[in-house]
Order: C-alpha cells, then sequence, then structure tokens
C-alpha cells in the first residue's frame, strides 16, 4: 500500500497548509477546549492493510460518528419496526432542529439527525438500564474495531448533559409525541455517553470496516444492513451538508461535531478523519477537505 501511504502523508501536510481551520463546536465546553490545529487520517483497506498519517494516535470525541453503530444495534434489536419510530429521508434541516420535528408529528426524519439518534438510543435502552444498553454500544465498537481499549470519556458525557437544553427540548417533545419508551432524562444520559465514546482515527477506520461489505472486517451484519446502513450514510450523514458532501466526496460517510468523519468505500476500504474546527453545518471542515482529496487521488466514488 506504498501508494495509499504516500497519498494519506501528501494529503497530511496539504491540508497543514490551511489557513481557516474551521470552528469547535462551543454548546458542549469541553469540546471547545479541544485545540482546533489537528488532522490525522487513517485508511484500513479491505485487504487488511492500515495506513495512516498526522495525529492518528491522538483520541477524539466520536459524537455523532456513534450513531451509525447505535444503529446497527436497534436494527439488530427491533429490525423494521425501528422505521415507524423514526424516517428514512434527508432533512434539509440542521442536526439539531426542533421545527421540523412539530411539523411532522415527532417521527423524526432520520435517524442521524439528534431527534432522530435519541430514538435510536431509546429503542437500544428499553427494558433495561443505560449501563447495560451503554456496555452493549462499547462492546460493538470495541469487537468493530478489534480494541479493547475504546472508553467512553465521562468528562464529555457531564459537560453536554449540563449545557445539553436542545436535546432536552427535543427529547421532551418526542415524549409529548409518546415516542419516547423511557424517561426524556434516562435517554438522554444514555445518548449523550454513547456520544461521548473516544477513538482513535486508526481505531475509528478499523472500526469502520465492518461496514465495507464481505469479506472485509468483522461480520457484525448483515449484507443488506450493510448496504441500508451505507445508504443512510450517504443521504443522511452530514445533515443539511449531505447533498454537498455526496457531490464533492461521493461516498457514504457519518460525521461528529468532534471533528471526526468515518467514510466507507464499499468493498474497497474504511477511512476516518479527524479535525476539531467544523464548517457551518457542523461537520468536519479540513476532514471533508482531506475526504475530498483522497476520494479523487484514489479514483474512490459509489457513483
Ligand atoms: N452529542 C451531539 C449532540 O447531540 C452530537 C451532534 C453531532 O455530533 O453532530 O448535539
Amino acid at each position: 500500500m506504498a501508494d495509499l501511504q504516500a497519498e494519506l502523508d501528501r494529503i497530511d501536510a496539504e491540508i497543514r497548509a490551511a489557513e481557516d481551520w474551521g470552528e469547535v463546536a462551543a454548546y458542549i465546553p469541553e469540546l471547545a477546549r479541544v485545540p482546533k490545529r489537528q488532522f490525522a487520517i487513517a485508511v484500513a483497506t479491505a485487504d487488511g492493510a492500515l495506513c495512516a498519517a498526522g495525529e492518528a494516535g491522538q483520541s477524539f470525541s466520536l459524537q455523532s460518528v456513534t450513531k451509525v453503530f447505535a444503529l446497527a444495534i436497534a436494527l439488530g434489536r427491533s429490525g423494521d419496526q425501528l422505521w415507524a419510530r423514526v424516517g428514512r429521508e434527508p432533512s434539509g434541516s440542521a442536526f439539531n432542529s426542533i421545527i421540523q420535528l412539530e411539523h411532522e408529528g415527532g417521527r423524526p426524519r432520520n435517524p442521524f439527525i439528534n431527534a432522530g439518534a435519541i430514538v435510536v438510543t431509546d429503542e437500544i435502552l428499553a427494558g433495561r438500564e443505560p449501563r447495560h444498553a451503554l456496555s452493549e454500544i462499547v462492546q460493538f465498537v470495541r469487537a468493530a474495531a478489534g480494541d479493547e481499549d475504546i472508553h467512553i470519556n465521562r468528562a464529555v458525557a457531564q459537560s453536554e448533559t449540563r449545557h445539553g437544553h436542545r436535546n432536552f427540548s427535543l427529547a421532551h417533545f418526542l415524549a409529548s409525541c409518546e415516542n419516547l419508551k423511557n424517561p426524556p432524562e434516562k435517554t438522554l444520559g444514555t445518548y449523550f455517553h454513547q456520544c461521548a465514546i473516544e477513538m482513535t482515527a486508526r481505531q475509528l477506520a478499523l472500526a469502520g470496516r465492518f461496514l465495507i461489505g464481505p469479506p472485509a472486517g468483522p461480520r457484525l451484519i448483515s449484507t443488506q444492513r450493510i448496504r441500508r446502513l451505507n445508504a443512510l450514510m450517504l443521504t443522511c450523514g452530514h445533515y443539511d451538508g449531505s447533498g454537498d458532501f455526496a457531490y464533492r466526496v461521493g461516498i457514504p460517510a457519518k460525521s461528529g461535531v468532534g471533528g471526526g468523519i468515518l467514510g466507507i468505500v464499499p468493498g474497497v476500504a474504511s477511512v476516518a478523519v479527524w479535525s476539531p474546527g467544523l464548517n457551518r453545518y457542523g461537520n468536519s471542515k479540513l476532514g471533508t477537505e482531506a475526504l475530498e482529496r483522497l476520494a479523487r487521488a484514489m479514483d474512490w466514488s459509489v457513483f
């Protein structure tokens, strides 16, 4: 994989020369403290190689990237019943929008906007305690990465709990529409801890292998489910920036406000990028640029 490694080194050098590194997520104080001039890229290929450049051993807050793993688990538990509670259409609205939820009677547009992800976590939580649900989520991520050294950062979870007024609004609104099975505080406590899972770019690239499709990576879910998760990542993974991301990068991917993005090149590779500064959609600014450069250089696209 000499070509791939050379490409990652070149992208790392180019990205570091950037003047505008975006803005870190200020609404979660613990994330606002992260220095924004950091960048990492890692690629795990279907044939078992792992290449990386930049700060690929530095842990970062996964945030909404965890929604992909949570959705895989929720679909495993509830199957198609989940879709009665949450839709599968791109939202065209911000990740934390409230207005669309009211318009649509409390059924979130898709499982990756916050309201939808809260429903997904609520589904995983139903009938048990938060620590059991969280343990299943962390175990799934560890199994996907093949690495036990993956943990929840409790300071980040507490920071979001103290300042998560917007998500409390969404959860209470869902409850008022009878679309929450657990008390809002209990579901949100679980959701905030899920979002506070930390990983390095190297670990995240490895964890994404289960979405590359057979025969690559651990067989955690069926081929049909792999395809469906990738479809949702492509259409909804970057919130109201999903169309722009598909146009520029052309692969399924999921972003998080910690600055991480997990991208999947079906049949070929799992890619993780991280740079904490965000663009106006709440997606990593330089992470997106790096993926755009990599996809072009490697001729990777689903189109
Ligand atoms: N925990 C974050 C929130 O709910 C996740 C958002 C994101 O990463 O896009 O606001």
